[in-house]
């Protein structure tokens, strides 16, 4: 592993000139996507190239274009944990479409994703990224590891939005670590970390009155950044699958907390928060 500041400092965020589909204004890339991120036209199986990556729920290909990858997702996973029901029909076009509103959502405010243009149903058009191995989680009430960890009731509402850092390994199972444990491990710089906070807060910022506007509370969420050129952007998927989404009214669990559902019930939630945010 190499050390802190061992990154190329063409790393260094929002240096770059812009590549299409970008303007820039000030020291701010401004993406312009349309905030309803549509459907495109599928790719077929002969367009797609080389498979790069398969993981649980999601398969990664070459596009066309060199910057570019195709992301697609699947409705069931390629290996289950034993007796765990996971069937959600349609989960992969489900999560496809959520992702590309909520990145679509982000990129009209100014924040960079990967998301390009959806490809028919459950297939993204994606720009490449250097993916760096951290989840960001960014909380707004206690729920999860965070109330077990710190004895705190789940449902408490924070003062402050909270947000840590976990390192992505299986191996380990993805630990909680601090900005000393991110440089000691090579993961990213201090320039890269801060823009990863700042970016992490502005799109908690930008998505808590959307879903507001849903009658969702955002409880947390989870995301993933990885280096495009010379830009940070925020990467992989946000879908209920790595967010906490309660009704605003009820507090009742739109997603998360699927282990006391039914797959009837899980599809029927599924269902529910792709209507509140995509209709
Ligand atoms: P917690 O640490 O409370 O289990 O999770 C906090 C938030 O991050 C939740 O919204 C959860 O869905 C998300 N999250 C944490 N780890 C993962 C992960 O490995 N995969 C996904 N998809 N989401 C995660």
């Amino acid at each position: 592993m190499s050390g802190k500041n061992s990154r190329p400092s063409s790393h260094s965020p929002l240096t770059l000139s812009p590549s299409k589909g970008e303007r820039v204004e000030g020291e701010r890339k401004v993406f312009q996507y349309p905030a309803n991120a549509g459907t495109g036209s599928p790719v077929t199986r002969a367009e797609r190239g080389r498979q790069l990556y398969e993981g649980k729920w999601k398969v990664l290909y070459e596009a066309a274009e060199p910057d570019h990858l195709i992301l697609r997702f699947k409705d069931v996973p390629s290996f289950r944990r034993a007796g765990r029901p996971t069937r959600v029909p349609g989960r992969g076009s489900l999560k496809a479409r959520i992702t590309a509103r909520l990145f679509a959502e982000l990129m009209g405010q100014g924040i960079p994703t990967h998301f390009v243009k959806m490809l028919g149903e459950r297939e993204l058009l994606v720009r490449r990224l250097e993916m760096i191995r951290l989840e960001v989680v960014l909380r707004n009430v206690v729920a999860g590891s965070l109330a077990a960890r710190l004895g705190m009731e789940s449902g408490t509402p924070l003062s402050a939005p909270v947000l840590e850092l976990y390192y992505k390994s299986d191996a380990l199972g993805d630990p909680l670590v601090n900005e000393s444990h991110v440089f000691a491990l090579g993961l990213a710089t201090g320039a890269e970390l801060r823009t990863i906070r700042e970016t992490a807060l502005r799109a908690n910022r930008a998505l808590l009155p959307f879903f507001a506007e849903r009658e969702i509370l955002l409880a947390d969420f989870k995301l993933e950044f990885g280096r495009h050129r010379a830009t940070l952007m925020v990467g992989d998927e946000l879908t209920p699958d790595g967010c906490r989404f309660w009704d605003r009214a009820t507090q009742a669990r739109l997603g998360k907390e699927r282990s006391r559902m039914s797959p009837a019930q899980e599809a029927a939630r599924y269902h529910e928060i792709y209507a509140r945010i995509c209709a």
